[in-house]
């Protein structure tokens, strides 16, 4: 991982990145964090977050932030506000949805019968693709073994799972935030991602951002990345001095000094 300043890439006009603990401060986005969004654009770099946060808070963030669209539930779909029109893009059509859902009611009921502490995240009404199963946001922290077995009986349904900082978050499909965002790319900017690489950014903090890591070449990640460099086999190109919102200031302070 170097520093910001060995970042000198002109070519970056679209940055992916993901907002709980990047863009957040301890669960809240401060006001230098939403400037710097308003800055990138300002600057000409369009900015897509991409979360595991519900369609609920995407529908807002589509419309109100400064953004070019949003790619939500770990990647089950995108939303962009464009020409005063939502545009609601998922992964699977509404029969599919529905037919996911009434299964994972099932792993809702196990989750909460065999995992004593946890508890349905407080979004989960919000939600259209996944499960969330809480264990450090309102409830807990659970340990290590509580949130692995969480994990195995979304496997045991034949879902799958992902672990973020406060919730295990599980669902059916293969699809992830990666998929998306190349889905997304090549529908909204005519754009294979693969190809066109080096004109995209990612900003993110933890592992579950690790194949974001992986796949751009010009990836990003705030300071707190470093509680978990342990666990990363692809590291993030570049890190921020300081943790979270300030950290990505810091990040869109690069990508706008050195953008032509
Ligand atoms: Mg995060």
């Amino acid at each position: 991982m170097k520093p910001l300043k060995d970042f000198s890439s002109t070519n970056v006009q679209y940055l992916f990145t993901d907002i709980d603990d990047t863009l957040t401060d301890h669960g809240q986005l401060k006001a230098h964090a939403y400037q710097a969004l308003w800055d990138l654009r300002a600057k000409g770099i369009e900015i897509i977050p991409v979360t595991g946060r519900p369609a609920g808070w995407c529908e807002m963030i589509a419309r109100f932030w400064p953004v070019h669209g949003v790619v939500g539930e770990n990647g089950g779909f995108y939303f962009r506000y464009h020409d005063k029109k939502m545009d609601r893009h998922f992964v699977f059509d509404e029969k599919s949805r529905e037919a996911n859902r009434a299964k994972l009611e099932l792993i809702r009921r196990d989750v909460l019968k065999e995992v004593s502490g946890c508890a349905i995240a407080s979004d989960q009404f919000s939600r259209l693709m996944d499960l969330a199963v809480d264990f450090a946001e309102d409830v807990g922290p659970l340990a290590e073994k509580d949130i692995d077995k969480i994990v195995s009986i979304f496997a045991r349904h034949g879902a799958q799972a992902k672990v973020s900082s406060i919730h295990v978050n599980g669902w059916f499909g293969t699809y992830d935030k990666l998929s998306m965002c190349k889905e997304y790319a090549k529908r909204e900017l005519g754009l294979d991602l693969d190809a066109y690489n080096e004109r995209f950014a990612f900003s993110g903090d933890s592992p579950n951002d690790e194949p974001m890591f992986a796949f751009f070449r010009n990836s990003f990640a705030v300071a707190n990345i470093k509680n978990f460099i342990s666990r990363l086999q692809h590291k993030p190109a570049f890190v921020s001095e300081k943790e979270g919102g300030e950290g990505f200031v810091e990040i869109a302070s690069r990508l706008m000094s050195v953008r032509k």
